[in-house]
């Protein structure tokens, strides 16, 4: 039942995870199929607001493609520790947006040009987290992607999980946590608190003991 719930959560991210690859196929004809990126950042700011990374674990085009399309394909370790850290989150958040902010400027006027850059940034992206979600786990790029390292900080931890005493700390939550987030041992604290927590609810689905809220 959890199983069937849990697809069903997910339907609609195949359509996205479509539409991610039409712009990734096609941006490079028609650069206007770039502005998909830009929308799909001031979304997950003002989500971020509101709950978090509610948006990357919902409505994110490149997400949803990595919790459908190439999930199959992806890793069952978990990310290094050291990819992980602020200080290399924040680093590849300011190595990524100057490249993105000097690439713009090349012709500031030229909506054409935008849209490839656009395009142009989320084609490279996307090919460093196939690399670490084959080697990882396939949302292992979500555990370093600069839009979701300031989401969390924005909105991050705010809205945490609750976990009860009913939880018989088996792991499946963890193992169907996209993120791969230590979830069982909160359990003597009730809460779950975790600012890259996706809001996603797949390991409140998979809990058997219907232990997470
Ligand atoms: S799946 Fe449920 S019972 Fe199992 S560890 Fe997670 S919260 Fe606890
Ligand atoms: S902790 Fe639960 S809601 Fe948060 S990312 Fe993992 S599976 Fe999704």
């Amino acid at each position: 039942m959890a199983t069937i719930i849990a697809l069903s959560r997910t339907n609609y991210k195949w359509g996205l995870a479509f539409l991610m690859l039409l712009v990734l196929g096609l941006g490079w004809k028609y650069p206007y199929l770039g502005f998909m990126v830009p929308i799909v950042m001031v979304a997950g700011l003002i989500g971020a607001f509101l709950k978090g990374r509610v948006v990357c674990g919902n409505y994110c085009p490149r997400g949803s493609f990595f919790d459908t399309w190439f999930r199959p394909l992806g890793g069952l370790s978990k990310v290094p520790k050291t990819l992980t850290t602020p200080l290399f989150r924040w680093s590849l958040l300011v190595v990524l947006f100057s490249f993105m902010i000097f690439q713009l400027s090349g012709d500031i006027g030229s909506a054409e040009h935008w849209g490839t850059v656009f395009w142009r940034v989320c084609l490279i992206t996307t090919l460093i987290a196939l690399v670490v979600g084959v080697l990882y786990r396939p949302r292992a790029w979500c555990s370093i992607c600069p839009m979701g390292t300031i989401q969390g900080a924005i909105g991050g931890g705010k809205h945490t999980l609750s976990i009860s005493s009913a939880c018989s700390t088996c792991g499946i939550c963890e193992m169907n946590c996209p993120m791969g987030h230590d979830i069982a041992r909160s359990r003597e604290s009730g809460i779950v608190i975790n600012s890259d927590c996706l809001h996603c609810g797949a390991c409140i689905a998979a809990c058997p003991q219907n232990a997470l809220q």
